[in-house]
């Protein structure tokens, strides 16, 4: 029996993420490009090394990225951009500039729109085709890859996105026939030109196909038919996160040499296999690419034997871009967590066993020791299962979930008892990080001072925050989180259940990577993780202090979570954890807290079938958090990042008193008779965008507050900025929240 590996994508910052410190150095004109093309010639030759030498006999070319694989396709393509025209990447300005924004004909443009991968907390980039030029496919950049290759004796085969997924991803509608041909014709062209440097096949990434026809439409399903049907390259189709809903019959009934399936999303029942292997050659992705357990080998095995075929590749279920690289050098892990976790390189050692036993007559022997370590070390792994936790999740009843008191009476109690004034002013929780709380961190961190000088250090700032709001009449003020380097590690580290790795970073977006936590075990609180902060911060003012915590929804989506129990089982062990910490701040005197949930609508599933399920116990578990407290404690939440029309009705089931929400950054969109009717809490829809730099206009406050009055219930609304001011400067910071809270008492004179 041949190699059956298969490779189809992998991480590529590079293990120490090599490729951020070149790339940023590049742009800050501190190295050549000359430098950057070294570095990640040895990023690409080193992974395909790896993974060779785990038994792939086949590596891919066009799999790194010098920022984004979507603007890698429509530069290999030669699709222009409306702001920036032609990218390439041969020199990489106009790349660049398209990725990070820049000047275009002496005007500044801002890069192109970004926006989430499929579910997955990967960032691409939005094109702009511009359908009115030429389109100039080149293979330049396959050229390259193809000689490196060449010089270091691998063989390779092209991946790249194919037209239904490009034009999906590209959020293009009505594809009308000439753009079909014209987009079809550029990946003919290219197809062309790769067969005459000796390519004989391409790996065409169909994601979004894979997915299936409640993500691509008709017209874009035409394009990837009619590139099948005239392609010369043998073409081996990799769809993922999803079982090609609607497409699959006639994919089967295409000319393609090979069909991805991804058994660890929604999965593939034998049968389905069996059936797909009748007509077409499986690649069988059995590894998944997006979480950073091991598997069960000994049921993998069993299961690709019991298929009973033959014509079947293995790979990971899809790319492996969203793992970590590896355990290698991961010495402060808990040695029996580290025996459960597996990284990209330890997945490709995972595809290697699986691959030696078929080869070798179905031998077991490797598997049963690989299987026997992962068992006994899940089995001694300290927290894995603490049963005071399991009981708890098990023995809740409905009242857990439910306040004593509807939100009516409720907001009306609170505004007597707290003395919430008419329109009031209130910001979402951080204020600027600055260079001085940056460097008291990391003057903690590296020893240089003690806990006291650095609690001391977080106190004055929090001190000089409270001020600085006082001194613009913001009505409920906040502590500004300068104790937290970010919302979710914050309370990670002070969880159980949690632990962290020191490598283990994943690409969010060009050379920006995130670090998740990783919840290995049950969940649960040791002792009060803000009650201390929150009560120095009341103590320095007699208006309201929010406490301020993340909830249950976001910690899960923005950690690596385990696998062995459901999402929801999880996500309520750290509703109860909080829960928890919100009734503490009740007690010490916190009378209004917010539970921060900016996540809530990205971890909605990709199949709007799996819809309701998910919406139901992320709410839940929000419920669950917030429900313990008495009528005239407030209970807010925000949220951001996204369009929230679509779950409008989960919003409101949340039940919270206030919520403050992202508004302005899209220009006030949501604030429409549709809000009004679905939410029927109190609602800060953000007047104040701060994800740019600019100062908040005071006539833009103006008519941001006057819209917001129309269209909402006046004793309602609250007025906030639209997130966190974390990123931002002081100096802008104060302008624009002057002018929030001059709008605020000019719309409260008129009144
Ligand atoms: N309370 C957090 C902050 O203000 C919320 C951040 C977020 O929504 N991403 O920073
Ligand atoms: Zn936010």
């Amino acid at each position: 029996m041949t190699n059956k590996i298969n490779i189809i994508g992998y991480p590529r910052v590079g293990k120490n993420r090599e490729y951020k410190w070149i790339v940023e150095k590049y742009w800050r004109g501190d190295s050549t490009l000359k430098d950057v093309f070294e570095v990640s010639d040895n990023l690409i030759t080193n992974n395909w090394e790896t993974q060779s030498k785990n038994g792939a006999d086949t590596v891919l070319a066009g799999d790194f990225s010098f920022y984004d694989q979507v603007l890698d396709t429509v530069t290999h393509l030669g699709i222009p951009q409306k702001r920036f025209g032609y990218t390439n990447h041969e020199n990489l300005e106009t790349y660049f500039k398209a990725s990070r924004g820049g000047k275009v004909n002496e005007k500044d443009e801002p890069p192109l729109d970004m926006t989430k991968w499929f579910d997955t907390n990967y960032h691409y980039l939005v094109p702009e085709i511009d359908w009115s030029l030429d389109f100039q496919p080149t293979i330049y950049r396959f050229k390259y890859e193809l000689d490196l290759a060449k010089s270091k004796n691998f063989n390779c085969r092209p991946k790249i996105i194919g037209p239904a997924t490009l034009l999906t991803l590209a959020k293009e509608k009505g594809i009308d026939d000439n753009k079909l041909q014209k987009i079809v014709n550029a990946y003919l062209e290219l197809f062309r030109m790769l067969e005459e440097i000796g390519f004989k096949e391409v790996l065409l990434d169909e994601g979004c196909v894979g997915v299936g026809n409640h993500m691509v439409n008709d017209d874009a399903f035409s394009s990837l038919k009619l590139l099948i049907q005239k392609s010369n390259l043998k073409i081996h189709l990799l769809g993922y996160f999803g079982k090609y809903e609607g497409f699959l019959d006639e994919i089967l009934d295409s000319n393609i040499e090979s069909i991805h399936l991804d058994l660890c999303y929604e999965g593939f029942s034998q049968d389905e296999i069996v059936n797909i292997s009748l007509k077409k050659h499986v690649v069988i992705g059995l590894i998944n690419g997006r979480t950073i357990w091991k598997s069960n080998l000994d049921e993998k095995i069993s299961n690709l034997i019991g298929l009973g075929i033959d014509n079947f590749s293995i790979s990971s279920s899809c790319s492996m871009l969203h793992t970590p690289y590896s355990l290698e050098n991961e010495d402060g892990l808990d040695i029996n967590l580290k025996n459960i976790l597996s990284f990209a390189e330890e997945k490709l050692d995972e595809l290697r066993i699986l691959n030696s036993s078929l080869t070798n007559n179905n031998d077991l022997k490797e598997i049963m020791e690989y299987e026997s370590k992962r068992l006994t070390a899940d089995k001694a792994l300290v927290g894995r299962v603490v049963s005071s936790v399991r009981s708890r999740v098990s023995e809740l009843s409905d009242e857990d979930f439910i306040r004593s008191e509807d939100r009516e009476v409720r907001l009306e109690k609170q505004s007597k008892a707290l003395n919430i004034p008419l329109l009031p002013t209130t910001t979402i929780g951080s204020f600027p990080q600055t260079l001085k709380t940056r460097n008291l961190r990391k003057q903690f961190k590296s020893g240089e001072i003690s806990i006291d000088e650095y609690n001391d250090g977080l106190k004055q700032i929090i001190s000089e925050t409270i001020e600085f709001q006082e001194n613009l009449g913001i009505d409920v003020l906040v502590h500004g989180e300068a104790e937290r380097n970010d919302m979710v590690e914050y309370f990670g580290e002070l969880l159980e259940g949690f632990a962290f790795s020191k490598f283990g970073w994943v690409q969010s977006y060009g050379s920006r990577c995130v670090k998740p936590p990783i919840i290995f075990g049950d969940v649960h609180r040791p002792k009060s993780m803000t009650v201390d902060w929150s009560v120095f911060a009341q103590s320095l003012t007699k208006k309201n202090m929010k406490g301020m915590l993340t909830g249950p929804v976001t910690i899960l989506q923005w950690s690596f979570y385990r696998d062995d129990i459901s999402k929801k089982d999880v996500a309520y062990q750290i509703g109860l954890a909080l829960r928890d910490e919100v009734i503490d701040l009740e007690k010490n005197n916190i009378k209004i807290i917010q539970i921060d949930e900016p996540a809530i609508r990205e971890g909605l599933p990709l199949n709007s079938k799996y819809k309701d399920e998910y919406l139901d116990w992320a709410v839940n578990s929000f419920k669950l958090a917030s429900s313990g407290v008495e009528t005239t404690t407030q209970i807010h939440s925000h949220m951001c990042y996204s369009e929230f029309d679509e779950i409008l009705d989960a919003i409101n089931a949340l039940d919270v008193d206030v919520l403050s929400i992202e508004a302005s950054r899209s220009g006030m969109e949501l604030v429409n008779p549709n809000l009004k009717e679905k939410y029927r809490g109190a609602i800060g829809p953000g007047v104040y965008d701060i994800h740019s730099p600019l100062v908040l206009q005071g006539v833009d406050a103006e008519n941001r507050v006057g819209e917001l009055i129309n269209s909402l219930d006046l004793n309602k609304i609250w007025i906030n900025p639209d997130c966190g001011l974390k990123t931002r400067g002081w100096p802008e910071v104060k302008e624009s929240l002057t002018n929030m809270v001059d709008a605020t008492n000019k719309a409260k004179e008129k009144l």
